[in-house]
C-alpha cells in the first residue's frame, strides 16, 4: 500500500536522528559541533535526492523515476504511480480519438473539424479529395483561406448555420457541394456533401414542368380558338352539343389557368435580384383585387371588412405581389361557408408591414397546415375542384414571399376560422405620407 508521509513520522524520524547525535555530543563534550555536522550532512543528503529528481525530470528519458531513499522513496514512488496513471489516461484518450477518427472516415461525406477562428483541427480523407485540402500540412490553416469564395467567407463569418450553403467545387470540377456547419463546444464540424445529382434531378424536374406547360399552351390556344369560333347556335340542333360546348370551354379555361400557374411557378422558383424591385402601391393593388372579387362575392354575400393603411407601400415586384395578396383573398372567399366574415388587414405591426386575411370559415386541421403550400395539395379535393382551384395558389404565394424575404403564416382553428398572414421587413417599407 502506498505510504503517505505524515507530520508525526517526520518528527519521529528527526527526533531519532538528532537524539543520538546530541547524546554522543554531550558525551564527547562537543554537542553543538556534532549537531552542526549532523544538520549539514542531512542537508547534503536531501540536496542529493533533489538533484536526482531534477536530473530525471529534465535530462533522463526513462519513463520510471530513479530509486529514492528514506522519505524520498515515497515521493519517487508517488511520481512513479502518477506517471503510470497518466499513461493509462493518455492511452484511453488516444483510443477515443482514434475511434472518433475511424468513425469520421467511415462517413460518406467530407468532414472537417475547425476551431472557432476557422483554423483546421482535423479533416478526413474525403475532405482531402473533395476540397483539395492537404493533410497534415493544412492543419492549423484557416479554412476560408483555402476555400477562396466570397459566399463561403460570408457564410462562415455570419455565424448563422441554420441553412446549408451550396457552392461550386473549389477544385473547378463540375460538382455542386453542400456545406453544413454544426457548432459544438468550442469547435465547429463542417460536413460537405456532393449534391450534384440531386441538383441535376431538381433542374430536370423544373425544366420538365416548364417545357410541358409551355408546349401545352399552343394546343390549348388552338382548341379554345375553335371553340370560340364554333358558336353553339350555329351548330346542328343536337341536344348534347350545347352542353358539350359549354363544358369544353369551361375545362379549356381551367386548363389554361393551370398551365399559366405552372409557368409562373417555374419562373419564380429560386431567388430574385433585389435590383429589380419597384415601388408597389399596395393599398391601390388591394382596391383593384377587391373590385375583381365583387362578382364572385355577389353570390356568396360574405361581409368583407378592411383595415388598410392607405399610405403603406413596399418595394418589390408588382406582378408577383399581386398574386400573393390576391391568392389569400380569393381563397377566403372560395373556402368559407356563405355568408361569412372576412377581415383584411394591411398595417404596420411590430416595425413590419403586415398583411393578414382573417376568416370565420370551417378552419383547417393541423395535419394539413404544414402541407398547404405543397404543389397540388388540397384539403378537400372535390370542393377545391368545384371552385376551380388547382392547388398551386399557396405554392406560388410561398415562393413569391421567399423572394421578398418573407414567409407565409397560417393559423387556423377547426370550427372557428383561419388567418393567413405575412410581413415585410422595415427595409422594404415605403410610407407614402
Ligand atoms: P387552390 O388553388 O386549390 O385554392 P391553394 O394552394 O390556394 O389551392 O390552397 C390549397 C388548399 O388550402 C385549398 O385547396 C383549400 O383546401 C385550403 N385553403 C386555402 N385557403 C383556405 C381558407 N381560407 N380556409 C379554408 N381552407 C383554405
Amino acid at each position: 500500500m502506498f505510504r503517505v508521509i505524515n507530520k508525526r513520522t517526520l518528527i519521529q524520524r528527526l527526533f531519532m536522528y538528532f537524539l543520538p547525535l546530541s547524546l554522543i555530543g554531550v558525551l564527547i563534550g562537543a554537542p553543538f559541533l556534532l549537531l552542526f555536522l549532523g544538520t549539514a550532512s542531512l542537508l547534503f543528503w536531501h540536496y542529493k535526492q533533489l538533484y536526482k529528481l531534477s536530473d530525471w525530470l529534465h535530462n533522463q528519458k526513462s519513463f520510471n523515476p530513479p530509486e529514492g531513499e528514506g522519505s524520498w522513496e515515497q515521493i519517487f514512488d508517488g511520481i512513479y504511480r502518477l506517471q503510470h496513471r497518466n499513461r493509462d489516461k493518455r492511452n484511453e484518450l488516444a483510443g477515443l480519438i482514434r475511434r472518433f477518427r475511424e468513425g469520421a472516415e467511415a462517413v460518406p461525406d467530407a468532414v472537417i473539424v475547425l476551431q472557432k477562428d476557422l483554423s483546421i483541427v482535423w479533416c478526413n480523407k474525403l475532405a482531402v479529395q473533395v476540397l483539395g485540402l492537404k493533410w497534415p500540412s493544412d492543419s492549423g490553416q484557416r479554412l476560408d483561406n483555402l476555400i477562396r469564395h466570397p459566399d463561403f467567407a460570408k457564410y462562415m463569418n455570419n455565424n448563422d448555420f441554420h441553412e446549408p450553403l451550396e457552392l461550386d467545387s473549389p477544385l473547378g470540377t463540375e460538382q455542386i457541394l453542400e456545406f453544413r456547419v454544426m457548432p459544438y463546444e468550442t469547435q465547429l464540424m463542417v460536413v460537405v456533401r456532393d449534391v450534384t445529382q440531386l441538383k441535376m434531378l431538381e433542374q430536370i424536374r423544373k425544366d420538365f414542368v416548364a417545357n410541358v406547360s409551355h408546349e401545352l399552351r399552343t394546343p390549348l390556344t388552338v382548341i379554345s380558338g375553335y371553340l370560340e369560333m364554333m358558336d353553339a347556335d350555329a351548330m346542328p340542333p343536337l341536344g348534347i352539343w350545347g352542353k358539350a360546348h359549354g363544358t369544353m370551354s369551361e375545362q379549356c379555361e381551367r386548363m389554361n389557368g393551370l398551365v399559366n400557374q405552372l409557368l409562373i411557378l417555374s419562373r419564380i422558383e429560386g431567388p430574385r435580384k433585389t435590383e429589380q424591385d419597384e415601388l408597389v402601391d399596395i393599398p391601390n393593388m388591394l382596391k383593384l383585387i377587391l373590385v375583381q372579387t365583387e362578382t364572385l362575392n355577389a353570390d356568396k354575400k360574405h361581409v368583407i371588412e378592411l383595415e388598410v393603411d392607405a399610405n403603406l407601400s413596399i418595394l418589390g415586384k408588382t406582378e408577383e405581389l399581386r398574386s400573393a395578396f390576391s391568392n389569400l383573398i380569393f381563397n377566403a372567399i372560395h373556402y368559407i361557408p356563405e355568408p361569412g366574415h372576412i377581415r383584411i388587414v394591411w398595417q404596420m405591426k411590430n416595425g413590419e408591414a403586415h398583411f393578414a386575411v382573417h376568416d370565420n370559415g370551417e378552419g383547417i386541421g393541423p395535419e394539413h397546415i404544414g402541407r398547404l403550400t405543397e404543389r397540388f395539395y388540397r384539403v378537400d379535393q372535390a370542393r377545391s375542384r368545384k371552385t376551380g382551384g388547382s392547388g398551386l395558389g399557396l405554392a406560388i404565394t410561398k415562393h413569391v414571399l421567399s423572394r421578398h424575404e418573407s414567409h407565409l403564416n397560417i393559423d387556423s382553428v377547426v370550427g372557428e376560422g383561419s388567418c393567413f398572414s405575412f410581413s415585410f421587413s422595415n427595409e422594404r417599407v415605403k410610407n407614402l405620407k
